[in-house]
């Protein structure tokens, strides 16, 4: 079932809403996660301890959605959201458990998760692998735009006797703060 991304997140932030009314402690680790299946069923989950081999440990509110989602015979994700209980933000699913997910069955590397800018796909999550996130994480994006830059300053400054028109350009350019039409270069 598509869901909008306000759909899912107001899904998730009811889940802490009633978490709290419960009485349940919202510590800054706890997560909630909506999972949205393509059967159109909706399934929940919670971080909470766990004893795994006899040590306690946290399992993600991820990993909790699907074992709910599994023991009602469903098996395909249509939508994911992961928010911290404490300030409600969207994050990434850790790599863990985007592997687990997409180890749960093939048609999951077309499942998406949901952030605020764009519903972004497992398959593509798992590529960049990305930790516990919070949503304001492009910065990936900015800083490979800033290492782009800072190489080619560096080949110019580097060929001092190359004097390609290009590259005065560039570096005139570079000395104005004109930092939007700068970057409208590389994007
Ligand atoms: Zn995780």
């Amino acid at each position: 079932m598509q869901m909008t991304f306000e759909a899912i997140y107001a899904a998730a932030v009811d889940t802490v809403n009633k978490l709290a009314a419960g009485g349940e402690m919202i510590t800054p680790e706890k997560t909630v996660c909506v999972i949205s299946t393509r059967s159109g069923r909706i399934y929940y989950g919670v971080s909470r301890p766990e004893p795994v081999n006899g040590v306690i440990t946290e399992l993600h509110a991820e990993i909790d959605a699907v074992r709910n989602m599994q023991s009602y015979g469903d098996t395909a994700i249509a939508e994911l959201i992961l928010i911290s209980a404490m300030n409600r933000t969207a994050m990434l699913p850790c790599a863990a458990c985007v592997n687990f997910i997409l180890s749960q069955g093939a048609e999951n590397a077309q499942a998406c998760v949901a952030m605020p800018d764009r519903m972004i796909p497992l398959a593509e999550i798992a590529r960049f692998s990305g930790g516990n996130q919070p949503a304001a994480a492009p910065m990936r994006n900015i800083s490979a735009k800033g290492d782009l830059l800072k190489d080619r300053i560096n080949s110019i400054m580097e060929g001092v006797d190359d004097d390609d028109e290009e590259d005065e350009e560039l570096l005139e350019q570079l000395s104005k703060p004109k930092k939007k039409k700068l970057f409208g270069l590389f994007g």
